[in-house]
């Protein structure tokens, strides 16, 4: 195939052979070095986006990419009928880095959901041998797109085309405790959240409502399913957001930065559950946690230590928030900041956020959007203030323009 192709007939090219379900922005990325793109014309972007938080350690992290290369010579895959180094190296830093029990790895976040929600349901089936369990999930939530994920992700716009859906979901409202327990009954196994909402518009939990639904839990040995995809591995300020609240939910699901590009994801359950759920025989997957992905999730954890990434977040977090403040209050079509660590969100009003996207990448800046009207930030973990003030420069002349 002609590797002389420009933009365009890359991007016609595209259209015309894969299926479209995006609504892609015409822009062909061809590079990354630390926190920017270069795309195919030579124009340079500050990426706030991390390729949607996966790029905690910025684009080009030689350790992690020599991991990778080393481990493509060596062995790429064996199915997991074998053992091999690096998933016992990967496996033993994810039970560290949690203080939880046991690890499966998977291909995606969507596919950490399907786990955990067949890891509750064998739970509770173990219990009682019922066949009519129930799940409580959480209205404006994203877990992913395969049926079991999207039963339980509160956005109708998502389900209605693909219904019936997986049965026994009951929604509740995020961050009100009173809609969580009148979901409640014999039947519910667990009650699935992500610690801080990504796709619905950036919603930290409260502390008092998680610390509320844990306590639902513990009283009715239900099971707490906390989705990290988006807000774990170093983004909010601790490696897993669930520690700054001091909740470890039963089942906690990864992805997105866990393999920083390298597609893989996992579940991880606390000893109660590990001991009395999956068996052999309950759950498999043929590439899930092979030597090449579980190379990098090793690489990317060694990296967090030798970066110190967490206290990085911890120390820059303060300038972001003081930054995007200054911002809200000196531009009218901004109305409010919500986040924790470096994953915030700047509700827009006035004009559509799609738009404010375009615009900033006509700039040089890729932000995403998140919700209906939220300016979503979710920048690589190594940013420096500096990289702060470039990204409000452009998004203040962007906000600023009509
Ligand atoms: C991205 C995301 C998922 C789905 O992960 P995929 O890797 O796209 O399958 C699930 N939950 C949350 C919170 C996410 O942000």
């Amino acid at each position: 195939m002609n590797t002389l192709m420009n933009t365009q007939e890359i991007i016609s090219l595209t259209e015309q052979n894969v299926l479209h379900t995006y609504n892609r922005f015409p822009v062909v990325f061809e590079k990354g070095d630390g926190v920017t793109l270069t795309d195919t014309d030579g124009k340079e972007y500050l990426d706030f986006g991390a390729g949607i938080a996966v790029f905690a350690l910025g684009y080009g992290n030689q350790y992690v990419k020599d991991a990778i290369k080393e481990q493509t010579d060596k062995l790429i895959h064996t199915s997991n009928l074998f053992y091999h180094r690096p998933l016992a190296e990967a496996a033993a830093k994810v039970i560290a880095a949690s203080g939880m029990d046991k690890v499966f790895f998977t291909n995606s976040g969507t596919e950490a959901i399907e786990g955990a929600i067949k890891t509750a349901r064998k739970y509770a089936w173990l219990k009682d041998g019922g066949a009519d369990h129930e799940i409580i999930a959480m209205n404006q939530s994203f877990h992913g797109r395969s049926v079991g994920a999207l039963s339980v992700t509160g956005n109708s716009h998502y389900q209605d085309p693909f219904r019936p859906l997986m049965g026994g979901v009951r929604f509740a409202d995020f961050n009100d405790l009173e809609s969580v327990k009148a979901q409640v009954n014999e039947k519910t196994c667990a009650i699935i959240l992500e610690t801080v909402q990504g796709e619905g518009g950036i919603y930290p939990a409260d502390p008092e409502f998680l610390k509320g639904v844990k306590a639902i839990c513990e009283e009715k040995d239900i099971l707490l399913i906390l989705d990290e995809i988006q807000c774990g591995m170093g983004r909010c300020g601790s490696m897993y957001a669930w520690q700054q609240y001091g909740t470890m939910p039963d089942i906690m699901t990864t992805a997105k930065a866990l393999g920083c590009g390298i597609p893989v994801g996992a579940f991880v359950l606390n000893k109660k559950v590990a001991e009395a759920s999956l068996v052999p025989g309950d759950h498999g997957t043929t590439y899930g946690g092979n030597p090449l992905a579980c190379a990098a999730v090793s690489a990317v954890f060694d990296q967090f230590e030798e970066l110190k990434i967490v206290e990085h977040v911890q120390k820059i977090t303060p300038y972001l928030e003081k930054t995007l403040d200054r911002l809200v209050s000196s531009l009218d079509c901004l109305t409010a900041r919500r986040g924790m660590g470096l994953m915030q969100g700047l509700v827009v009003t006035g004009r559509p956020v799609g738009g404010v996207v375009s615009a900033c990448l006509k700039e040089g800046l890729v932000v995403l959007s998140a919700g209906s009207d939220v300016i979503r930030l979710v920048p690589p973990l190594v940013i420096t203030e500096q990289d702060i003030d470039r990204m409000a420069d452009i998004l203040e002349r962007v906000l600023s323009a009509e």
